[in-house]
């Protein structure tokens, strides 16, 4: 584990994009702080009548080019660092996909599993209710991210039509499609990282039957299993929070998604169609050719780094490699491809479903399919191109080209120099 703040650790990656850049000292300035985070406690009232309190945070970290964007985490860690590090990489994501965003983030400190289906729609109720005057469909778009959902999207949807007295889906994204959520959200993170992998696949070496371990099994860990597996790559590992299953023929996904879906670990297919049990923490040093951490931030760090076979890192998760990490996997040659690129079909889908709640226009999945995969390939390109020029990291090359995008609109407010002359 490291021994910095998460968000001193995010900005070790903004001074190492700016050593490549001619930026102004403001840019520097502006970004190296959040510019508003909230704190509240919520009250709601539990089944059995009592009151109970929850804190909760929601974070504008830079608006310098638009609303600001980023999911709302319910997690029993959940803390402002962690939020306002979430919401840091949020405006370097946005910039990365040239998304008209900047970046936020929210978190309720909760163990969502310990509150009845009753409890939880009060508690993501009454975060709107706090929330309500700072969020908006021109100020602050929240989404889901760990532990919320497309149901708890709509919840909060609907509380905040309520409290303005008129509709306004373009408040939330990752709604339900029948609330004006659109179509491919479900799977957009996980559908970025794969058109990304698949479009620099021949440049990596990669381009044969990839071994693919996946660390958690949530949202984004299903998806990319599943779009992987139906490409006839073999997932060989799969985790989450109870543990790992291993099989190096290749697990069933179908089976993995089954259990999952039932409220089961991954760890109980163990003994059927292959499956072997696995430690959880063994997970990241499996022998494969892409890792996909899709849990949480600082999975992959200084003591287990060195353990990494894969020659890819795909980061669905956001910050699961610590800097440290970084420099023991470029030093063995593994190309991570980072979240602020490698996680973006989400925030980028979430753009395209807030776009047509506004025009009120809807459009098919292939369409948005089709839109992502440009997207992806187009900025994953771009970086692609950045790191050869530069002889830097896919990391190095991502925040490099999103702080150009960033430093641009901050300095055309005027720079010193524009004031001094
Ligand atoms: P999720 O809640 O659906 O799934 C999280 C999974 O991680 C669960 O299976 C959980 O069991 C597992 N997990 C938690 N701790 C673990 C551990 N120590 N070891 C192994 N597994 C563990 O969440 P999600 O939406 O899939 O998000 C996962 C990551 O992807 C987060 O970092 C999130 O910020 C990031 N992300 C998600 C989206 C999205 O659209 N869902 C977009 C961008 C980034």
């Amino acid at each position: 584990m490291s021994d910095h703040t998460l968000l001193e650790d995010a900005l070790v990656r903004l001074d190492d994009a700016a050593a490549h850049l001619n930026i102004d000292a403001d840019v520097i300035e502006k970004l190296k702080y959040a510019r508003e985070t909230t704190k509240v406690r919520l009250m709601i009232r539990m089944d059995d009548g009592s009151r109970k309190s929850f804190l909760a945070w929601r974070c504008r970290y830079d608006d310098t080019r638009g609303p600001t964007k980023g999911g709302i985490r319910f997690h029993p860690e959940a803390n402002i660092d962690e939020v306002e590090t979430l919401a840091f990489w949020m405006t370097f994501k946005c910039a990365v996909m040239n998304l008209p965003y900047g970046g936020g983030k929210g978190a309720v400190e909760v163990d969502p599993r310990q509150l009845s289906k009753a409890e939880l729609e009060r508690l993501s109720r009454a975060y709107i209710q706090a929330f309500a005057r700072i969020i908006g469909p021109d100020r602050d778009i929240p989404a889901p991210d760990v532990y919320t959902n497309s149901m708890i999207m709509g919840w909060m949807a609907d509380e905040y039509a309520q409290i303005v007295g008129q509709a306004e889906p373009a408040v939330i994204t990752g709604k339900p499609i029948a609330l004006g959520g659109s179509l491919g959200r479900g799977d957009a993170t996980a559908r970025g990282g794969y058109y990304l992998v698949r479009h620099l696949a021949k440049d990596l070496g990669l381009d044969q039957t990839l071994r693919v371990a996946v660390q958690g099994f949530g949202n984004a860990g299903q998806h990319i299993a599943r779009l992987l597996a139906a490409d006839g790559h073999k997932i060989v590992a799969v985790s989450d929070t109870e543990g790992a299953v291993y099989s190096a023929a290749g697990l069933h996904v179908d089976l993995l998604t089954e259990a999952k879906a039932q409220g089961r670990s991954v760890v109980s297919t163990a003994g059927q169609g292959g499956h072997e049990a696995l430690a959880g923490d063994a997970l990241i040093g499996v022998e494969c050719d892409l890792l996909v951490p899709s849990a949480l931030e600082n999975m992959i760090h200084g003591k287990n780094a060195d353990t990494v076979t894969a020659k890819l890192v795909l980061e669905l998760a956001n910050g699961p490699v610590t800097p440290t990490a970084d420099q023991i996997l470029a030093a063995k040659g593994t190309v991570v491809l980072p979240d602020i690129l490698a996680n973006a079909g989400g925030v980028t889908v979430s753009y395209f479903e807030w776009v047509q709640n506004r025009q009120g226009f809807y459009w098919s999945e292939q369409e948005i399919h089709d839109r992502l995969q440009a997207i992806m390939e187009r900025e994953g390109r771009a970086i692609w191109n950045v790191a050869g020029e530069k002889g830097v990291t896919m990391r190095t090359a991502a925040y490099v080209h999103a702080l150009g995008r960033l430093a641009e609109a901050i300095e055309a407010h005027g720079t010193q120099s524009f004031f001094t002359s």
